[in-house]
């Protein structure tokens, strides 16, 4: 029988929420818990799949073939533990699942109500597989009060007293601004915010205070008076260097004590946390640094790339240098010579994307990349680029392209209608639903031996998570080896090639799936941590 932490946030969105709770299943994890983190989403989306990365930012994919939200990456990259499509839900998602039992006579014709049913709904899925942890950690998207949230916190005020005291634990994640003029921090919002949280019936046990100064005796004594909880229960947040120092931190400010108290677990091992020192460790002492250039699309949303720019600063790690990434808009290059922007660089890397602008900006990357021998990595879209680009320039097929963006001469990227996953044969239609098309989850490859990827992997076998309707054309390899661009992973029945790569170049990859979502600050990616390497190479050349 699992214990449950629920992990609610008020004021302002953007505190870091996910971050918390991430950090704090890592230190349940370093004292020797089982742990597994889930994400209530409170938007009527049925799942982020469909919503724009400038909205939502990115989607992490997990390896059931879920879309998920981006804090269910943070939880993976902190505890190592694989989420799944019971990890994550969406007001939406779980409106569908009522709807479709009443449409199926569920309900027995009774009147089909937010309380209990929607209620009911949330906390079936909160609650499943339970007992297979020591500590399920729950977070709830947005912040108290906002009205679609409200069923949510309804279902967990139900869970917290149906469970008692001992099982479930409520932590509140505040802000306490610090006014400028009056030199003061100011308690007064995180007192409305516990406000409107015990008006519907949760009172919290903890509260996380976000603050950009420590926070004096004092004002801890206030906000614990005020809110009705006890003084060493009133956690301060403050800014980190490094997102990974945040288990330290958190451990330092009694985080995870406290919320083992709230359980009246006082005799808990403490927690190991030599696998956090190191990270932090490697993090603010690097040997150097090397730049690397990302040309994509959704730019001004850093949060669109998030499990990239973390794989990345693995790579860094794995290689004992701090990975500067220049984000760099594609269309730039379709304006602008690509050589003003990427000549200093030490690697570029095209990431995943969608749609037809700024694609010729990105080709023109990769024709950069492969001529003047700067180490490329190609993720999904980016790989789609780099064989248009190959297509075009060394194997002469004028107008190749992809059916993603019409109708091309040479559709050497197109949607592949049929391919067999295990004993399963697995189909798609071009006229299906969005989000019904998609290659989705885990899928294993088979590496080409004595290719590099096989000695960059270490195996000949891999498993990594897709998210894309598109593919390289079989029809067209052999032309694009024979100019040197192979193949050098496919899918074990042979129709989709997976990986490609220039065995000339010194370090010109690309793949179809997305290696970012898998990567660990302890366990940096393979790829990534080959790809730094060859970026840190380059830097010794120019
Ligand atoms: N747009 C491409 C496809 O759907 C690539 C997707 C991606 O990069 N994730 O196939």
């Amino acid at each position: 029988m699992a214990r449950l932490i629920f992990i609610t946030g008020g004021v302002v969105s953007s505190l870091g929420k996910g971050l918390a709770s991430a950090a704090l299943g890592a230190l349940l994890q370093a004292r020797g818990y089982r742990v597994r983190l889930r994400k209530l989403d409170p938007y009527l989306n049925v799942d982020p799949g469909t919503m724009s990365p400038f909205q939502h930012g990115e989607v992490y994919v997990t390896d059931d073939g879920a879309e998920t939200d981006l804090d269910l990456g943070h939880y993976e990259r902190f505890t190592a533990v694989s989420s799944a499509k019971s990890d994550n839900i969406t007001a939406g998602s779980i409106y569908q699942r009522v709807i479709d039992k009443e449409r199926k006579g569920g309900y027995l014709g009774r009147t089909v109500q937010v309380i209990p049913h929607v209620t009911d709904a949330i906390k079936e899925f909160v609650m499943t597989g339970e007992d297979e942890v020591d500590f399920l950690l729950v977070e709830i998207g947005g912040t108290v009060g906002d009205i679609e949230g409200l069923p949510f916190f309804e279902a967990i005020r139900q869970l917290g007293n149906e469970l008692g005291h001992e099982r479930a634990a409520f932590v509140h994640l505040t802000l306490v601004p610090y006014i400028e003029t009056a030199g003061e921090l100011k308690t007064k919002p995180t007192q409305h915010s516990v406000k409107e949280l015990r008006s519907i019936g949760i009172q919290p046990d903890i509260l996380l205070c976000r603050a950009s100064v420590p926070i004096p005796e004092d004002e801890r004594r206030k906000i614990a008076l005020f809110c009705n909880v006890r003084k060493e229960c009133v956690i301060q947040g403050l800014d980190f260097p490094t997102i990974y120092s945040a288990p330290i931190r958190y451990h330092q400010e009694g985080f995870d004590t406290q919320v083992l108290k709230v359980f009246g677990i006082t005799d808990a091992p403490e927690p190991d946390l030599s696998r956090w020192n190191w990270v932090v460790d490697r993090v603010t002492n690097p040997e150097g640094e090397v730049r690397i250039a990302v040309v994509g699309k959704y730019m001004q949303v850093k949060d669109s790339y998030k499990s990239l720019s973390e794989a990345l600063t693995h790579g860094g790690l794995a290689n004992n240098v701090k990975v500067h990434m220049d984000w760099i808009d594609s269309e730039i290059f379709e304006r602008d010579d690509a050589a003003v922007y990427l000549e200093n660089v030490h690697g570029i890397l095209v990431p995943g994307g969608f749609g037809e602008r700024g694609t010729e900006g990105k080709i023109e990357a990769v024709k950069f990349a492969r001529e003047r021998r700067v180490p490329f990595f190609g993720i999904c879209y980016g790989l789609h680029m780099a064989v248009i680009e190959a297509a075009r320039d060394l194997a002469g097929l004028e107008g190749a392209g992809t059916t993603e963006n019409g109708h091309p001469r040479h559709p050497v990227i197109a949607l592949m209608t049929e391919w067999t996953k295990g004993n399963a044969i697995e189909t798609r239609k071009e006229d299906a639903d969005m989000g019904g098309t998609m290659r989705l989850g885990a899928y294993t490859a088979m590496l080409k031996p004595g290719s590099r990827v096989a000695e960059i992997y270490g195996a000949n076998e891999i498993s990594e998570r897709h998210r894309h309707r598109y593919e390289v054309n079989v029809g067209y390899t052999r032309q694009l080896a024979e100019h040197g661009f192979q193949v050098s992973g496919w899918s074990p029945d042979g129709k989709l090639p997976e990986i490609m790569e220039f065995p000339d170049h010194p370090w010109f990859i690309g793949v179809q799936f997305h290696p970012e979502l898998k990567s660990r600050p302890f366990a940096p990616h393979p790829l990534f941590a080959s790809f730094v390497a060859a970026a840190v190479k380059q830097g010794r050349l120019v």
